[in-house]
């Protein structure tokens, strides 16, 4: 039986947030950001492994309070995906290319369980892999000097989340295969690239990405509704 492992990407310096001080270890209700986004994971029986991406040189403000099948390594690169790859290579030093990782942003700390189990039971039946996302639902414009350039077609199109799930030695083939990392913003266009069609599942809105200041009294709200606070 395949197992299951997670890569959470937690190497960003947080630049639109401001403040100078990277956003997962900032905590929330108490709990530092990247905690609380790795409370469902670790909630997940079924996976086996947690590995942390930490920028090198970065240092937990104090031992994480949420499981013991967290790993933290301080591998990151200076992009995403570069991070997300060398979580990658360090799994596969020790796991078969066969097993699923689901690759997680450490900035999303409002993942439902059911979603998750969602996903899991979907991309992982599925030849490909997939990842939670949204349909769109507003209308959508291009800017052009600050104006409206052009109203595209929303129809058909879906706001990328995670996690994203992939067999291991195809994502870990995949990411090494992309010569410029900084333009592969999921794992699903890395997959993309080589000619495969990810599977969608729907997920929830509430599952979004802590980016600016605004978005942590959201972020709270969330976990209240969800009794997580
Ligand atoms: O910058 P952005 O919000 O898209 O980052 C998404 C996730 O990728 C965050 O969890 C962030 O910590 C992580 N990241 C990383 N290494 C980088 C840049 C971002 O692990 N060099």
């Amino acid at each position: 039986m395949p197992r299951i492992h997670a890569v959470i990407p937690a190497a960003g310096s947080s630049t639109r947030m401001g403040n100078g001080a990277p956003k997962q270890f900032t905590r929330i209700g108490g709990r530092t950001l990247l905690e609380r986004t790795l409370q469902p994971l670790c909630d997940e029986a079924r996976i086996a492994r947690i590995l942390v991406v930490l920028a090198p040189g970065a240092e937990l403000p104090a031992p994480l309070d949420c499981g013991a099948r967290i790993e933290i390594e301080p591998i990151g690169g200076g992009c995403r995906a570069e991070s997300v790859r060398n979580g990658l290579r360090r799994l596969a030093q020790s796991e078969s290319k066969h097993d699923f990782v689901l690759v997680h942003d450490a900035a999303r700390p409002c993942l439902g369980s059911d979603e998750l189990a969602r996903l899991i039971d979907l991309a992982g039946g599925d030849d490909v892999g997939g990842l939670l996302a949204q349909p769109v639902g507003d209308t959508i414009k291009r800017s052009g000097d600050g104006r409206v350039a052009q109203t595209v077609d929303r129809s058909g199109l879906w706001r990328a989340a995670t996690p994203q799930m992939f067999r291991l030695g195809i994502l870990a083939a995949a990411l090494e295969a992309c010569e410029d990392l900084t333009a592969v913003t999921d794992e699903s266009a890395a997959i993309e690239r080589l000619g495969l069609r990810p599977l969608l599942v729907a997920g929830e809105a509430t599952n979004f990405k802590v980016t600016t200041p605004a978005d942590w009294a959201l972020a709270e709200a969330i976990l209240r509704m969800q009794k997580r606070w």
